[in-house]
């Protein structure tokens, strides 16, 4: 790796005399875009001012020494967040959703545009949201927009109004406030969206197919994935990309479940088609065959499919396929999950792993001998790119100063009781993960849960 050796403000800032920072953060594992190595961090009114080799003796306000376990990584940003608040508070709320968050070492989050009621669909509905977030920001909130049938001509207004692109879905989301689009009503708004230079993002999965698959429900896995069958992200994939090619439209798919999908994508993208792609930790680490009878807690949409379906997603990452991983935190009560029945059918399909992300994913890298770097990447720099959020991101001179601290050989089991989204409920209960978030900074202040410092960002112009 390369150290840098610069300093934000064109003075000469003549490390180890004048205090010239709030906060300094000294450590043998510090995480920059170049590599990981023994660096000092200097920040000022909440941004990262100087990178420095570690014994440049920075001066400030504060100075915290990394202990020797200690990694210093750029916060995470989760693009795809369902807070539902307001009017299903009751599933996910702002504070606890962020709480979460920071305790995951996730700093900025992007909100879904339903759930919530009312769904983020005209300028007045995003006032709705803002006025809820407000005070209850314990980390960066920002806010997409939803194209549903009827709002192309609230699209502009939104964009204007700062959220970050669009989402629609192509068969019917879970709630009826917020309905699908026909794959030609889709076209219309990636058209609209091209003009804007904004972006559509997708749920694609194909309503004909997951309509006519078999709807034959019980207690057991298999029969819930029977439902929701790969070629109906196939098909709704290849819908997308078709139209993202004729519009000319940033377009990227949400959740990516089916491998099958990745050799299409592949080539899209070397055809020069502007799309993106995500995956969820869910897809990740958990796999069809160990389900248990009952589990619905593992109900998600697209599903969880089987154990070589998670190995090929882990290459579409590797390959670049794949751009980035967000945790798709989809939370309701523990009543909708119909856990005394466990009936697949009528369970509510989401899963809650906010604070987990980072965990889960190191946990699954190692043992595939992928370096935390990568991780990093593909949780921070990569959705921060797709959101086009400069400030974040990335641990470098410039940047916000959203930094966690990661104890990276520390291990823990997963007690849904001490986690901070609202429901206690996780298909990862019980389960023994490596990479412990110490400690969150968000704009260089520790995220302490009690004082809500987030700010409610919109899109760059
Ligand atoms: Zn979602």
């Amino acid at each position: 790796m390369s150290t840098t050796n610069t300093t934000a403000s064109g003075a000469p800032d003549a490390p180890g005399t004048a205090q010239d920072f709030d906060l300094v953060i000294r450590g043998s594992k510090v995480m920059i875009a170049e590599g990981t190595g023994p660096l000092e961090v200097g920040i000022r009114d909440g941004v990262i001012t100087s990178v420095e080799p570690l014994g440049a003796d920075l001066q400030g306000g504060e100075v915290i020494e990394l202990a020797p376990d200690e990694t210093l990584i750029p916060g995470l940003v989760d693009s795809h967040v369902h807070v539902n608040e307001p009017g299903r508070t009751e599933w996910e709320g702002f504070a606890s959703a962020t709480r979460a968050a920071a305790a995951g070492g996730v700093t900025t989050i992007i909100d879904m545009p339903l759930n919530s009621i009312p769904p983020t669909v005209n300028t007045e509905a995003l006032a709705v949201k803002r006025d809820a977030a407000r005070d209850q920001a314990f980390v960066d909130i920002g806010f997409w927009g939803g194209a549903v049938p009827g709002n192309t001509a609230d699209l502009r207004e939104l964009h204007d109004d700062g959220v970050f692109g669009f989402k629609c879905f192509l068969l019917h989301s879970g709630v009826d406030e917020f309905p699908a689009l026909e794959v030609d009503e889709m076209e219309t708004d990636m058209a609209e969206l091209a003009r804007l230079d904004s972006l559509m993002i997708v749920h694609a999965e194909d309503a004909h197919t997951v309509e006519t698959a078999p709807q034959d429900f019980s207690n057991e896995y298999a029969s819930f994935l029977a439902s929701r069958p790969r070629d109906a992200e196939n098909l709704a994939i290849a819908a997308v990309i078709e139209r993202a090619r004729r519009t000319g439209v940033r377009a990227h798919i949400l959740h990516l479940s089916s491998s099958d999908a990745l050799p299409l994508i592949a080539e899209a993208k070397r055809d020069g088609v502007k799309i993106t792609v995500e995956t969820c930790p869910h897809y990740l680490t958990l796999t069809a065959e160990e389900v248990p009878v009952g589990s619905t807690a593992h109900k998600c949409c697209p599903p969880i499919r089987e154990g070589d379906n998670r190995e090929q997603l882990w290459q579409g990452l590797q390959d670049g396929t794949i751009d980035c991983i967000v945790s798709d935190h989809s939370p309701c009560t523990v009543e909708l999950k119909d856990l005394d029945t466990g009936d697949f059918g009528t369970a509510w399909g989401g899963v809650s792993s906010l604070q987990l992300g980072l965990s889960l994913i190191w946990s699954g890298a190692r043992e595939r001998g992928i370096p935390l770097e990568q991780v990093v990447e593909w949780m921070s720099a990569r959705p921060a790119a797709l959101a086009r959020l400069s400030r974040k991101g990335g641990l470098a001179v410039g940047k916000d100063a959203d930094l966690a601290v990661v104890a990276a050989d520390d291990s823990f089991v997963v007690d849904v009781n001490k986690l901070h989204h609202k429901n206690a409920i996780s298909p990862y209960e019980g389960r023994s993960l490596n990479g412990l978030v110490r400690r969150t900074y968000l704009r260089g202040q520790a995220v302490d849960g009690a004082a809500p410092t987030g700010e409610l960002i919109r899109r760059e112009s």
